[in-house]
This record gives C-alpha cells, sequence and structure tokens, in this order.
C-alpha cells in the first residue's frame, strides 16, 4: 500500500492521540463529540476466542501449546529452566495465564491474556506505517515486519498493553498474538484452543460464540458477573470475548466505555483539521521531538565514545 504524506501524517497525529487516550485509561471526551458516526463492526467471518474465567484451572496448557506452535523461546526464567513461568507478555510470549487473588483470599479467578483483535484497533489506527493491519474477513490483526519501522507506538497505544518489541537479536520484532493464523489456514484451531482440558477458551465465528456466551449466560443468570460478556462492546468490540464471575477490571480488562479509541480520536481530529491546528502543532510536536532525540542520542554517543573508544564510522 502506498504511504502518502497526508496520510502519514493521520496516522501520527491518531496514533499520539491514542497513546494519549490509552495513558489516561481511556475516555477523551471531546468538547461536543457527536455518538455513532466512526462506528465499525466485526467482519461476518470474524475469528473469534471465547474464554470462561469460571471454567479455567489455570493450568497453562494454553501457554505452553502457544509457544511450540509459535517457535517461541520457553520463558523459563523464574522456574529455573524447569517449565514455562511467564510473568507477563513479553517478547517471547504471545498467550498467558494470570492469577487474580485478593489479599483476603475471597473470590480469585485466573485470567487468560493475549491479543484481543480489537474490532476498530488503536494499534493499527495509530501505525503510521501501515505494519499493523487487520483483515477484513478473519478480523486477524497481525504484523509486516517488513513495513515496521520499530516506532512501537502500537505498544504505548493498546489498551490491553498488549504489543511487545523483542529488543534481543539484529532483527528486532513486535510480538503479539496473531491468531495462529498458518494453523488456521492448515484447518486446524488455534493452539491454545485446542489443548483446553475443560473448554475454558473455545474457538468459533464471533456471532457463534456471542450466542454461546448469551447460552451460558440464560442457563446460569447469578453465575456471571453483570451477566455481561466482555468484548461485545467494550472498546468498540473485540474478537477475543470473556465471561467471568468478578468484575473484569479485577482480571485487568479496562472499563473503555462502548466506542472504540479511533473512533473518539478521529472526530476531535476532523474538527481540528477543519482549522488547520492539528496540521501545526504536529509538525511543531515532530520538529521538537527529532531534535530531543538526537541531542540526547548525540549525548550517548559521546559517553560511548569515553568509555569505550568506538567511533562512529562517518
Ligand atoms: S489488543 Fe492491542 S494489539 Fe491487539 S488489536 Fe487491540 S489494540 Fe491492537
Ligand atoms: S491464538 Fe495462537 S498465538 Fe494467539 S494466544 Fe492462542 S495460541 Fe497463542
Ligand atoms: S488450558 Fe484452559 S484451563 Fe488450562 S490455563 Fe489455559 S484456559 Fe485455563
Amino acid at each position: 500500500m502506498d504511504l502518502t504524506r497526508r496520510q502519514a501524517l493521520q496516522k501520527f497525529a491518531t496514533g499520539t492521540a491514542a497513546a494519549v487516550a490509552t495513558a489516561g485509561l481511556t475516555t477523551i471526551s471531546l468538547p461536543g463529540s457527536a455518538h455513532g458516526e466512526e462506528v465499525k463492526e466485526a467482519p461476518k467471518k470474524a475469528v473469534s476466542m471465547l474464554y470462561d474465567a469460571t471454567r479455567c484451572i489455570g493450568c497453562k496448557s494454553c501457554v505452553a501449546a502457544c509457544s511450540e506452535a509459535n517457535n517461541l523461546t520457553p520463558d523459563t526464567g523464574l522456574s529455573g529452566g524447569l517449565h514455562q513461568a511467564p510473568t507477563d507478555l513479553n517478547a517471547f510470549t504471545k498467550n498467558i495465564i494470570k492469577l487474580y487473588r485478593p489479599a483476603d483470599g475471597s473470590q480469585w479467578s485466573y485470567v487468560k491474556q493475549q491479543c484481543m483483535h480489537c474490532v476498530d484497533p488503536t494499534c493499527v489506527a495509530g501505525c503510521s506505517f501501515f505494519a499493523l493491519t487487520k483483515n477484513p474477513e478473519t478480523g486477524i490483526v497481525s504484523w509486516n515486519g517488513s513495513k515496521c519501522m520499530g516506532c512501537r507506538y502500537c505498544e504505548i497505544s493498546c489498551p490491553y498493553h498488549v504489543p511487545k518489541f523483542q529488543w534481543q537479536g539484529m532483527n528486532p520484532k513486535i510480538v503479539k498474538c496473531e491468531f495462529c493464523q498458518e494453523r488456521l489456514a492448515a484447518g486446524k484451531n488455534p493452539a491454545c484452543t485446542s489443548v483446553c482440558p475443560v473448554q475454558a477458551v473455545v474457538f468459533g465465528n464471533r456471532e457463534e460464540l456471542l450466542d454461546e456466551a448469551r447460552r451460558r449466560i440464560a442457563e446460569s443468570p447469578d453465575k456471571y458477573f453483570e451477566n455481561r460478556i466482555f468484548g461485545e462492546q467494550d472498546g468498540g468490540g473485540t474478537q477475543v470475548l470473556y465471561l467471568s464471575h468478578l468484575p473484569f477490571e479485577k482480571l485487568g480488562l479496562p472499563n473503555l466505555g462502548t466506542e472504540s479509541i479511533p473512533s473518539k480520536y478521529m472526530k476531535w481530529q476532523r474538527k481540528l483539521y477543519s482549522f488547520l491546528v492539528v496540521p501545526t502543532v504536529l509538525y511543531a510536536t515532530m520538529v521538537g521531538v527529532i531534535r530531543g532525540s538526537w541531542k540526547e542520542h548525540q549525548h550517548h554517543m559521546l559517553e560511548d565514545q569515553k568509555q569505550t573508544g568506538l567511533r562512529p564510522q562517518l
């Protein structure tokens, strides 16, 4: 896809606002913004995952299967090399199980975390170089290393703190769940959903999984928090859906409202663009950022030179 200067500028602006909105978690209440202008919907064939925290036994089979299916180096540091023990999503972990257990020991729960494959993803909206894209048929959000400039906007702007930058190696990557696309192409289900011994996480079409979640809620009306499916509408909707007996925020799922962050921002951006405020502010910001980075770079370079005697090849 060709990238025009205007597109890059608009995407830079979207990413900046998204990062600001995410940092403030998360409602940028924009003056006079009307609702419902930019609503995006999941594709009809959207692939999806339903995780039911009330079923999960915390065995972490899904974590090991994800690592194996994605050829990731097992994160065994904390276990002294014995078994997978990642503490969070990281450069070698696309899927993790965490435990919520308050000090009084009451009402605990496991929770699975991976990319949510948002219906209107902030990471895609903010990536100035189209390195992150959402497949129009499956809705899978994937990363293209040949387009990525390593700016890490996606890492800052994602409201679920999912993408991680792999610093190690000569060719660093953005690491996040891409819904086991190669397995799907081979007619298999995603690895994490294939191994769960209690079907706490299941794979399917988004509409069908929403129906399944509604069925479970109807069957046990007092079991689930607010009788609600996280991801049906949260943050504009996600393709990973959650059921839980505890408030979703306790499980690290933020309260985003029903509108997506890019949707909120685009309305704001249109208003400001109409007064040419954004281009002016953005150019000034970009010049400031570049000058600041360059000065910092020079400072580090001089420090390195003092310590190592190395010189850049000019
Ligand atoms: S969860 Fe984050 S990384 Fe995944 S699609 Fe949504 S914004 Fe992008
Ligand atoms: S869909 Fe694949 S990459 Fe994503 S969490 Fe599951 S196993 Fe990992
Ligand atoms: S495999 Fe199933 S039960 Fe085991 S931790 Fe993963 S989601 Fe929970």
